[in-house]
This record gives C-alpha cells, structure tokens and sequence, in this order.
C-alpha cells in the first residue's frame, strides 16, 4: 500500500517544531520526514540534507524551472520554500508516510494535490494573546518583531478553517497526545 501525508503547519511560535519532534522521536510510527529546500541561509546546528536543503537563489529558481517541486512558497520577502517531489515520491510508493511541515499556503496546495491520500493538521494558539505573552516570554524578539510575528499570525491564523483538523496548542503534552491521535487514526484509515 502506498504511503500518506502528513501535512502540519502552524503560526511561527505555537510549538509545531517542538510537537513534530516529539511525535517522530518516539519511534513508534512509519513516519519520515520531508526534507524542503530553501534559499535562506541555514542557522547554527542546521545541516544540509537534514533540515533542508540549503540552495543559493539560482538553484532553486533552476529547479523550480525544471519542475521538481510539488509546491514552494514565497514565504518571507525573498525567502523560499519548497517540497522536492523526489522527497515525498520514492517514500510513498515504498509505503512510508511522510510528515511535511509547511506553510499555510503550501499545506492547502498539498492537500488539494492529494485528497484523502493526505490530512492537513493546523496546530493553533489559544489566542493571538496567549501567542503574544509566549513570544514576550521568549525575550528573543524586539516588541516591533513581535508585532509583525502576531500580524502574520492573524493571517496565518484565517486560513486554519481550510484544514481537516485543527489542535489548540494550550498545553504541549495534550496537543501533542492529540496530534498523535490523529495521525494513527489517518495512517490506520483505508
Ligand atoms: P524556518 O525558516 O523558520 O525554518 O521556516 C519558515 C516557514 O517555512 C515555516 O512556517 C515552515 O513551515 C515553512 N516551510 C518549510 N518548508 C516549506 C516548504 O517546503 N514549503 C512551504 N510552502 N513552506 C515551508
């Protein structure tokens, strides 16, 4: 049988990284992970071919000429996003499902691309204000970077309702207990 996806997206700052990272850690599904490509630059710790893979800007217009992803995004000014389709396609076909962690607008294309071969999940803050006291609490970002942040949060946030299932990150064991959830009902459905 061929494999699934997984589609998960999230405003920035709602603990999608932290509950995809507890959910493949714990080893107990056949999940792999989407490896996109970028043209940002990679951050400290970040590798190559693991957490993306890293293309200067001619590459990746290169390949997005050539045809090789199933989606990308502009998703900051200048930075792209990508699902290689040589990622996703090899993995499904032998059977393993694939978790994507995408933006809005890459996670609604997907779905439409893959129907019921693919759930999209939204993973959601309380409300904007819990978002702004988690961002405040972090003490990394200026007040105006927060602002922006919570700016595309909202728009982030409309198009929650264009998804199969949305998780409230209130707390980080239950959302993470109900994300699980879904995912072994999608990969157990027929
Ligand atoms: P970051 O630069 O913080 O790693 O990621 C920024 C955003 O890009 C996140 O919302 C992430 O979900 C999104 N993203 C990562 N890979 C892809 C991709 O292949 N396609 C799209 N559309 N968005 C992606």
């Amino acid at each position: 049988m061929e494999g699934k996806l997984i589609i998960i997206s999230a405003p920035s700052g709602c603990g999608k990284s932290t509950i995809i990272g507890h959910i493949m850690d714990e080893g107990t599904r056949d999940l792999r992970f989407s490896v996109s490509a970028t043209n940002r630059s990679p951050r400290p710790g970040e590798q190559h071919g693991v957490h993306y893979y890293f293309l200067s800007d001619e590459e990746f217009k290169s390949r997005v000429s050539t045809g090789d992803f199933v989606e990308f995004e502009e998703v900051y000014p200048g930075r792209y996003y990508g699902t290689l389709r040589s990622e996703i396609e090899s993995n499904l076909k032998s059977g393993h499902n694939i978790v994507l962690d995408i933006d809005v607008k890459g996670g609604v294309n997907v779905k439409r691309q893959f129907g019921d071969r693919a759930i999209s999940i939204f993973i959601e803050p309380p409300s904007i204000d819990a978002l702004r006291s988690r961002l405040e609490g972090r003490g990394t970002d200026s007040p105006e970077v927060i602002e922006e942040r919570i700016g595309r949060a909202e728009y982030e946030l409309s198009f929650a309702p264009q998804y199969d299932c949305r998780i409230v990150n209130d707390n980080l064991d239950t959302a993470i207990r109900e994300t699980a959830e879904v995912i072994d009902s999608f990969i157990a459905r027929k």
